[in-house]
């Protein structure tokens, strides 16, 4: 049934039926799930005072309302539950283990260093890792590639854990935020010559709201002034009482500079792990887990570093890890030694993939390469639409007021693409901390690791954002369709310059001040007619020069009687002249405004830029 929703328009009305559409669907979308004409929907919104084009995703609210008015039940999904779908229609699922209990078997914990800057994160994950590295020979070379293992010595036998290598609670809790938790525990690390810091109790929060056991080291005790006992002290105010205090959390003294006390620490965490924790996984499974850190790698082509969560990952397993798929080529470990298979809680370094995935990215085997590459195409997909819908925020009323009243918001959009996601992450950090006033907006709308590829050229064109390649260049002939699409790409090898040439680029997009600077003043001495000009003042030039199409004003006894004309003539005796300086006579003609008098000042101006403090 076709019911006339507004002249000329034909849209059939629902009665009330679900239509589900993902988050960022377009007008396209909707109306092939209703069975209409994408025109048609257009026509609707324009009625309802949205004006959209068919294909371009529309916000979640909008979408919802639009349904209202068709009388259909718009349920925006989510992209979880759009991925498990996804996932769902191959089979597949992600972050159960297959089988029962009996298949399950004790895995190392994850651990991540967190705590105040300065208390000796960095100093404490290389002690660990100098003095319990896997092949137990030292003087190796160790490769930061965003995890290791260690074996520690505990009762009944040694024991392996994995530590993530980046320090800190930003990058535990940017992982969270993709849906990949990988820390089993986390150590806090407290400088014992500091004591309790904000950020301590910062990654003390994260931690508890992740519901991830914490164990203390006390560090630095080597120091002059250390106080140990102070610091547990300040703990149990935030719920950490220690064991020696009748509570559960576990305190160790160490010094990471003396490597001291670190075989405490590690026994601490086996320990808190086997009273807090049930950490098991099946390892005879397709390989499943989460991508920490990636890269792209000149030589070898994206590198992604994968903490394997259950099963066991083999070369040659085709994988898709977040947008991205492959076949793995080869595997390292930490020390860069090549490796066969990884079972879980084990991070290796993964070649072969086809892109770069994005840290935090989980990671699956599926059956066959067709297969992931239809989830990795999928997803980018879907990335593309809900980036569109992102850029789309509508501004709050109360933004818009506040924008009005200040004067319009002016905003510049970035894509920062990069070699590395450190790189990228580091880029966007001091980006967003360039402060040239509230007029002009940063933001950041896109970020990646890997070669500026043509969603990214497409995107920029659709927001009007600039692309900064940091160590990358655009792929094949994506150079090419950006010129085409009049967007601007820069390159950028030292993070200063990127900085510096944004922070010149907002400059620039701020309206610029004007000033007004004084050229000239005449006073009028005489009065002629002319049939031709009209009015025409004889002048002396007091100070500065006259100058031929300059702005005027005319004062007469001290105050201003005319605003904003124009010397129009200009004249030494006969002859017209561009400029009479200081000291001579002139005839003036100010155009359209006669009414001069004896003794008036006639004051040229112009109207200069002003250059904004650096
Ligand atoms: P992070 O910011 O938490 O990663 O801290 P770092 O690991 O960079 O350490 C900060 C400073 O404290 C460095 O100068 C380290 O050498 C020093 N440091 C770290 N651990 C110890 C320690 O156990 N004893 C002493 N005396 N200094 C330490």
């Amino acid at each position: 049934m076709q019911a006339p929703i507004m002249d000329g328009v034909r849209v059939k009305r629902g009665s009330g039926e679900v239509v589900r559409l993902p988050r960022g669907a377009s007008l396209t979308d909707f109306a092939e799930k209703i069975d209409a004409m994408p025109a048609d929907l257009v026509k609707v919104l324009i009625g309802m005072g949205e004006m959209v084009t068919a294909t371009q995703s529309i916000d979640d609210d909008t979408l919802r309302l639009l349904g209202q008015e068709l009388n259909y039940d718009v349920q925006v999904v989510s992209p979880e539950d759009e991925d498990r779908e996804l996932l769902e229609s191959f089979d597949l699922e992600f972050g159960e283990d297959e089988g029962d209990s009996e298949d399950l078997e004790i895995r190392p914990p994850v651990v991540t260093v967190m705590g105040h800057v300065d208390h000796g994160k960095t100093k404490l994950l290389d002690a660990i890792r100098s003095t319990n590295v896997v092949s137990g020979e030292a003087g190796g070379i160790t490769q930061h590639i965003g995890a290791y293992q260690v074996i520690a010595k505990a009762e009944g036998g040694d024991r392996p854990i994995t530590f993530i290598d980046t320090p800190g609670h930003e990058a535990f809790t940017a992982m969270r935020a993709r849906g990949a938790q990988v820390t089993d525990i986390a150590i806090l690390v407290v400088a014992a010559d500091d004591g309790v810091k904000p950020q301590t109790i910062e990654a003390l929060n994260h931690a508890q709201a992740a519901d991830v056991p914490i164990v203390v080291a006390v560090n630095k005790v080597d120091k002059e002034g250390a106080d140990p006992m102070k610091v547990r002290g300040q703990l149990t105010e935030y719920g950490l009482v220690a064991e020696e205090f009748g509570g559960d959390t576990m305190f160790v003294d160490v010094s990471a500079k003396q490597g001291m006390g670190i075989d405490t620490l590690l026994e601490a965490v086996l320990l808190t792990a086997d009273a807090a924790l049930d950490l098991r996984a099946n390892p005879h499974q397709d390989a499943q887990g989460v991508a920490i850190e990636a890269h792209l790698d000149r030589g070898r082509g994206p590198v992604a570093t994968v903490l394997v969560q259950r099963g066991t990952l083999h070369a040659g397993d085709s994988i898709v890890a977040g947008d991205a798929f492959g076949r793995v080529r080869a595997m390292l470990d930490d020390e860069g030694n090549p490796v066969e298979v990884a079972t879980p809680s084990m991070p290796v370094q993964v070649l072969g993939l086809t892109s770069v995935p994005g840290a935090g990215d989980t990671f699956m085997v599926v059956a066959e390469d067709r297969v992931a590459r239809q989830i990795a195409q999928t997803r980018q997909a879907r990335e593309r639409n809900a980036q569109l819908a992102r850029n789309r925020v509508k501004r709050s009323l109360e933004d818009f007021l506040e924008s009005l009243q200040k004067g319009e918001v002016q905003e510049l959009n970035l894509i920062i693409k990069g070699d590395v996601s450190g790189s990228v992450e580091a880029l966007e950090d001091a980006l967003l901390k360039i402060d040239v006033g509230d007029e002009v907006n940063l933001r950041v709308i896109h970020r990646g690791v890997g070669a500026i590829n043509k969603n990214d050229v497409t995107l920029a064109s659709a927001s009007k954002a600039v692309i900064i390649g940091f160590n990358v260049r655009p792929e094949g002939k994506v150079a090419e369709l950006a010129s085409e699409e009049g967007v601007d790409v820069r390159y950028y090898s030292v993070i200063y310059q990127a900085i510096e040439e944004v922070e010149a680029a907002l400059r620039g997009m701020l309206k610029p001040e004007y000033e007004e600077v004084q050229l000239g003043t005449a006073e009028v001495r005489d009065l002629f007619k002319s049939s031709k000009f009209g009015t025409i003042a004889g002048c002396l030039v007091q100070s500065g020069e006259i100058k031929r199409n300059s702005k005027a004003r005319v004062i007469r006894d001290g105050a201003v009687v005319a605003e904003n004309v124009t010397v129009v003539g200009l004249r030494r005796f006969k002859d017209d002249v561009t400029e009479v300086r200081e000291g001579f006579e002139c005839g003036i003609n100010l155009g359209n405004f006669q009414d001069l008098k004896l003794d008036d000042v006639i004051e040229t101006f112009e109207m200069r830029e002003k250059p904004r403090k650096g």
